[in-house]
């Protein structure tokens, strides 16, 4: 990219924080702290630490931080052990609905033991401080006891979503060299148990430095055995439920987490202790307002994505929260089963991503209108730019127009939320994520890495290291500094571009490796997609560039419509002309079923690239479902 991006959608709704929430919110100022550092450490005196830190930020070897050096603690203790000790053992940890709609409620208390006695299993099978775990379950209970059994003995998980690949999951195993699998029989998904076990054994007969695996009886199914396995029930559910927490130093590491894939191999984020959980911890305290009395939290991410680690497990569980956990698909057994939750539970936080806001878009307002969504107070959205009209409607039909949406910016090396609007403060902008959150030093920079005037855009980079960053990339530091810090030497990169507007808000506008250079002009995939879906036919759309003898390249766009309409593409093609100016007229329009998402439910461009430039498509182990490119390149042909 050699000019700074176009600044081209312009977006004038203002929503003020609902009174009330604003007269009792946790966080009532959204100013920059003067001191950086002592803000921190305030932060990490939400933690119970059993011994306390020398200095708070060693920066002496950059970028490799060290945070709250020489200070100890247990991770688990943090989330469970302190809760109960505090008399609040009876509080509901979590609500856990099953697919097929078992229900459990674990209680703080309950958690506690059943943690204890994985933790002394995992020991007894010789795991140990310094070892590599691999957890790869369904979204039972037994996944946050797995992460946190780990955590307590100081030993390191590496979460792989249990929808991967044999590859995928033996490609994380021997990338983490762990020694042991945490796994079940198989899971529910769309009506019908998963099996996960026979990929497993596929995945260990290719590893041999795993010497056990534990699995967890979900379905009844068949499994075949061999002398590695052990059963949960008969290891973990027989174990001694005393177990004292041992502290660890706060550099500890305590997760190995695989990014997506959206946009190139996957790379092995490795994140410590003390840090990671100061920050998780705050951001889920302030960007939620958490009331850990009365709130009931929901986090609809899966626990093998970042936001399952820092949103499901470890923030919510160290404010001593209580959050609903479920299992299975948004339309199983009906569309309406994510509302019909939220009822059930009397939801007053949700968090979810845009991807499923816009299926619900697509699916039809009449679903959510079913369903008693009145204990909702905040909304919250991760994973993608979420655009101005899903905000709305996501405002509308879910939050009754009264529930402040945050729009949370980061990614798995960032660790925890980066940039949001703090639900009491901020007069939120459909589509934006507003400002850097207390003690955050984020910006956006042009090519030189000048800082861009209001209006302008550029480059998303953080110019101060953060509490949850990233530490490395596992076994490889010098993908880390040619990844991250290469590009701007002293500023972290994120690979995102981004803009501010006239009153200096941030508006994330896709990754730098998405935008489209169309006749000497830097466009960004996110507003022209912005503009598709502000037009009332549009559900969805994804753009990419592809060469053009012209223009450089052109624009082409891939459009799914909402529920029961048609629509003539140049119509749609005139509606973003007019919206965003002629530059910005997609060159092609194709209507398409669905579009190419990795399993955590983002747009992958790259293999729309492919097909409107006519290649062959690129590596798509992380796609959802790979039969969807070929529907969508047979369209395509047939459209020329
Ligand atoms: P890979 O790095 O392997 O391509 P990935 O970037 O999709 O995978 P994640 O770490 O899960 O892996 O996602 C982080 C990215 O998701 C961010 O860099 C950004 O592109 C996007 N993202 C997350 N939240 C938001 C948001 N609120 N607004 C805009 N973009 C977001
Ligand atoms: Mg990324």
């Amino acid at each position: 990219m050699s000019d700074a991006l176009e600044n081209l959608l312009s977006e004038t709704r203002r929503f003020a924080p609902p009174a009330e929430l604003a007269a009792h919110a946790n966080v009532t100022s959204d100013a920059q702290p003067e001191d950086r550092l002592a803000f921190w450490e305030t932060q990490a005196r939400r933690l119970s630490w059993a011994k306390d830190w020398d200095q708070t930020l060693d920066w002496s070897n950059p970028p490799f931080a060290k945070w709250f050096v020489g200070g100890e603690l247990n991770v688990a203790y943090n989330c469970l052990d302190r809760h109960v000790e505090a008399g609040l053992g009876d509080r509901v940890a979590i609500h856990w609905e099953g697919e097929p709609g078992d229900t459990r409620t674990i209680t703080y208390s309950d958690l506690l033991s059943e943690v204890k006695q994985a933790a002394n299993a995992l020991t007894d099978l010789g795991v140990g401080q310094g070892d590599r775990v691999a957890i790869y379950l369904p979204m039972i209970p037994e996944a946050a006891v797995a992460m946190l059994a780990t955590a307590r003995i100081g030993a390191t998980h590496s979460v792989v979503f249990g929808g991967f690949s044999v590859d995928a999951l033996s490609g994380r195993i021997q990338d983490a060299d762990a020694k042991l699998v945490i796994t079940a029989d198989g899971g529910y998904r769309r009506g019908a148990p998963s099996a996960l076990k026979p990929t497993v054994d596929e995945a260990v007969a290719l590893c041999p430095g795993i010497e056990h695996v534990l699995v967890v009886r979900r379905t009844g199914q068949e499994v075949a055995w061999t002398d590695k396995d052990l059963w949960w029930h008969e290891t973990v559910a027989k174990a001694s439920t005393e177990h004292t927490a041992q502290a660890f130093d706060a550099e500890n590491p305590l997760f190995i987490l695989y990014t997506s894939g959206t946009t190139a191999k996957p790379k092995g984020i490795l994140h410590t202790t003390g840090g990671y959980l100061t920050q998780a911890s705050y951001t889920h305290h302030a960007v939620f307002d958490l009331k850990p009395e009365t709130d009931v939290y929901w986090c609809t991410a899966d626990i093998g994505w970042v936001t399952g680690h820092s949103y499901i497990v470890y923030g919510p569980l160290s404010n001593g929260a209580t959050q609903v956990m479920y299992e299975g698909t948004p339309d199983t057994p009906h569309r309406g089963r994510f509302w019909e939750i939220v009822q059930k539970y009397k939801v007053t936080i949700l968090y979810t991503a845009p991807t499923a806001i816009r299926t619900f878009m697509k699916w039809g307002d009449d679903i959510p209108a079913g369903f008693d969504l009145s204990s909702l107070r905040i909304l919250g959205s991760v994973g993608e730019p979420i655009n101005p009209e899903a905000w709305m409607w996501y405002r509308e039909h879910i939050g009754a127009n009264n529930c402040p949406i945050v729009d949370t910016w980061w990614q798995t090396e960032t660790g925890a939320m980066m940039l949001s609007p703090l639900p009491g403060v901020t007069h939120t902008k459909p589509g934006s994520a507003m400002s850097p959150l207390p003690g955050i030093a984020a910006d956006v920079v042009d090519d030189q890495g000048n800082s861009v005037p209001n209006g302008g855009g550029g480059y998303l980079v953080l110019r101060e290291p953060w509490p949850s960053m990233l530490r490395t990339i596992w076994g490889d530091d010098a993908r880390y500094l040619e990844t991250y810090w290469s590009r701007f030497g002293d500023m972290y990169f994120a690979g995102d571009g981004a803009k501010k507007d006239e009153d200096g808000n941030i508006w994330l506008l896709g990754r730098v490796d998405d935008v489209m250079l169309v006749s000497g002009h830097n466009i960004s995939t996110t507003e022209v997609e912005s503009a598709l879906v502000s037009h009332p036919d549009v559900a969805e759309a994804a753009v990419v560039g592809a060469t053009d003898p012209t223009t450089g390249q052109a624009i082409v766009a891939f459009v799914i419509l909402r529920g029961g309409v048609e629509s003539d593409v140049d119509v749609l093609r005139n509606h973003v002309s007019k919206t965003l100016g002629p530059i910005c007229k997609p060159r092609q329009i194709m209507i398409v079923p669905e579009l190419p998402k990795t399993r955590s439910g983002k747009i992958m461009r790259r293999l729309l690239r492919d097909v409107a430039e006519n290649r062959t498509l690129g590596d798509v182990t992380t796609l959802q479902d790979s039969s969807i490119m070929s529907l969508i390149s047979s369209g395509m042909q047939s459209s020329k």
